[in-house]
C-alpha cells in the first residue's frame, strides 16, 4: 500500500470522502463501545469462580500456622499465601509481605511512608525542598498519579524496545541525588508489552544512586501472565540481582492477583530485603492488626501452589489470545504500508500500543468518541498526561467481546486514517 505522505492532494481528498461516509454509517449504528480499560472481561472472572466453594461453613478454616483466620493474627501474610505469591513473584517466601487486595494502594502506602517517615531513617521526602521520579515513558498512568498527589517531579525517560533507556537512567540516579525513585513495568509493561532486556536488568541491578533512599519501584504486574504458551518473554529477577551487585536494598517488588484472581478481590504483595522488610513490617503494624486471611486462604487452597496458577493462567490466555490478534490483524490489514502509525505485538499483558502521528492521537480519541467508541483519553500513558508529541494512544483489547472488538477496531482505523489525512493536508 501507498503510503498516504506519498499520496496528490487530490488522492487524499478523494479517499477522505469515502472514508467519512463509511465513518457516517458505523457512527449512525450508535454503538457504545469501550477499549479503554485494562479490566478482564466476565468470561475471565467465571474461571474463578470456584474459588467461591473453597471455603464453606464446613470448612477448616486454620492456616499452615495454625491460626484461625475469621479471627485477628498473623501480620503480614499466612505462609501458604506468601509462599504462593512468592513463588508468582519468583523470590524466597521470607522476602514477601502480603497486604490486602490491591498492589496499588501498597505502592501509595510505600510513597506515603517515605513521605512522612523516610526510608530506613532518611530524611522524610515531605521535608526536602525537592524529590524526583524517573517515569519511563509510555508508562501507566495510575503509577504517576500517585506521585503527581505527593507532588513529586516527575522526569520522562523514553522507553526502547529493552526497557527504558539506561544510559539516560544511570546518568540522572548518579547525578543527582532528588531522585528518589523509577516507577518500571518490567514484564509485558503497560502500555507497550515491552520486557526488559537480560542487559537491562543487570544495568539497574548495577545502578550508584547519588540518593541513599533511592528505590527501583518494581511493578511486576504481568509477570505471568503469557498469551502464548510457546513464545514467552523471560526476565531475570531484580532482587537477587541487586543482591549480587552489592545493592540489595535497592529495589520493591510488588505483585497481585488481580489479573488473576478478581481485581479488587485478589490478594496483593510485596517483596524486598531483610531490612526493607524490617521497616515495612514497623509501620504495617501500626496501619492493620492483619489484612483478610480468609482471602488469602481462599486463594492458596484455590490454587494450590504456582503450577495451579500457571494452568489457570493458560486459561486466562486463551480467552485473551484471539482478542489480541483481532485487534492486531485489523491493524495489520488496515494500517500496514501507510505510515500513519505503528504498534508493538505483544507476548503477553493486557494492551496494545498505538503510535499514531505526532500531533494526532487526541485528535484520533475524539473522532472515535463520536462513533460512540471510549479509548483511554490520549496522554494519560505520560505523566501529568502530557505527552510531547501527542502520539501514543493504549488499546486494552480484554473486556469488550470478539464481535465489539471487531467494530471497536473498525472505527479506530477509521478515526486514524481521516485525522492522518488532515494531518498530511494541513
Ligand atoms: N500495576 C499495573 C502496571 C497495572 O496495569 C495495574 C492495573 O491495570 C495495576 C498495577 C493495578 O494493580 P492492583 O489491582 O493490584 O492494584
Amino acid at each position: 500500500m501507498l503510503a498516504y505522505k506519498d499520496r496528490s492532494k487530490e488522492e487524499l481528498l478523494e479517499l477522505k470522502s469515502q472514508l467519512e461516509q463509511e465513518f457516517q454509517k458505523v457512527k449512525a449504528q450508535g454503538l457504545q463501545l469501550d477499549m479503554s480499560r485494562g479490566k478482564p472481561s466476565a468470561a475471565q472472572l467465571d474461571l474463578a469462580m470456584g474459588m467461591m466453594d473453597v471455603l464453606t461453613s464446613e470448612s477448616d478454616l486454620k492456616c499452615e500456622e495454625g491460626v484461625d483466620c475469621r479471627n485477628y493474627g498473623v501480620l503480614d501474610g499466612i505462609r501458604e499465601a506468601k509462599q504462593l505469591l512468592a513463588d508468582m513473584t519468583e523470590v524466597p517466601k521470607d522476602n514477601i509481605v502480603i497486604f490486602g487486595n490491591s498492589s496499588l494502594n501498597i505502592m501509595y502506602d510505600t510513597i506515603a511512608r517515605s513521605m512522612t517517615h523516610g526510608v530506613m531513617g532518611s530524611t522524610p521526602w515531605a521535608k526536602l525542598d525537592k524529590v524526583k521520579f524517573l517515569c519511563p515513558v509510555p508508562g501507566y498512568d495510575r503509577h504517576f498519579a500517585i506521585t503527581e498527589h505527593f507532588g513529586i517531579e516527575m522526569i520522562n525517560v523514553p522507553m526502547t524496545m529493552d526497557g527504558p533507556d539506561m544510559d539516560i537512567v544511570e546518568k540522572l540516579v548518579s547525578e543527582d541525588d532528588a531522585i528518589k525513585g523509577i516507577w518500571c513495568v518490567p514484564k509485558y509493561s503497560n502500555p507497550q508489552g515491552i520486557t526488559y532486556s537480560d542487559e537491562t536488568v543487570h544495568r539497574f541491578a548495577k545502578l550508584k544512586p547519588a540518593a541513599k533512599d533511592f528505590r527501583i519501584y518494581w511493578d511486576n504486574a504481568y509477570g505471568i501472565h503469557h498469551l502464548y504458551e510457546d513464545k514467552q518473554d523471560y526476565l531475570i529477577e531484580i532482587l537477587m540481582e541487586c543482591k549480587k551487585e552489592g545493592n540489595p536494598d535497592m529495589v520493591y517488588k510488588f505483585c497481585s492477583t488481580s489479573k488473576v484472581s478478581f481485581p479488587g478481590s485478589g490478594v496483593a504483595a510485596i517483596a524486598a530485603s531483610d531490612a526493607n522488610l524490617v521497616a515495612i513490617r514497623k509501620q504495617m503494624q501500626i496501619q492493620t492488626i492483619g489484612h483478610d486471611k480468609l482471602n488469602q486462604l481462599r486463594h492458596a487452597r484455590f490454587y494450590k501452589d504456582i503450577h495451579g496458577m500457571v494452568e489457570h493462567m493458560k486459561l486466562h490466555a486463551d480467552i485473551l489470545r484471539p482478542k489480541f490478534e483481532t485487534v492486531l490483524t485489523i491493524l495489520e490489514r488496515e494500517l500496514e504500508g501507510l505510515e500513519i502509525g505503528s504498534w508493538l505485538r505483544p507476548r503477553g499483558g493486557y494492551f496494545i500500543s498505538f503510535d499514531a502521528m505526532d500531533g494526532c492521537a487526541k485528535a484520533i480519541v475524539a473522532k472515535a468518541s463520536e462513533a460512540g467508541l471510549v479509548m483511554t483519553p490520549a496522554g494519560a500513558t505520560f505523566p501529568y498526561g502530557k505527552d510531547p508529541k501527542d502520539s501514543n494512544i493504549r488499546i486494552a483489547p480484554s473486556y469488550p467481546t470478539p464481535e465489539e472488538l471487531a467494530k471497536a477496531c473498525e472505527i479506530f482505523v477509521l478515526s486514524v486514517k481521516l485525522v492522518s489525512i488532515d494531518k498530511i493536508l494541513e
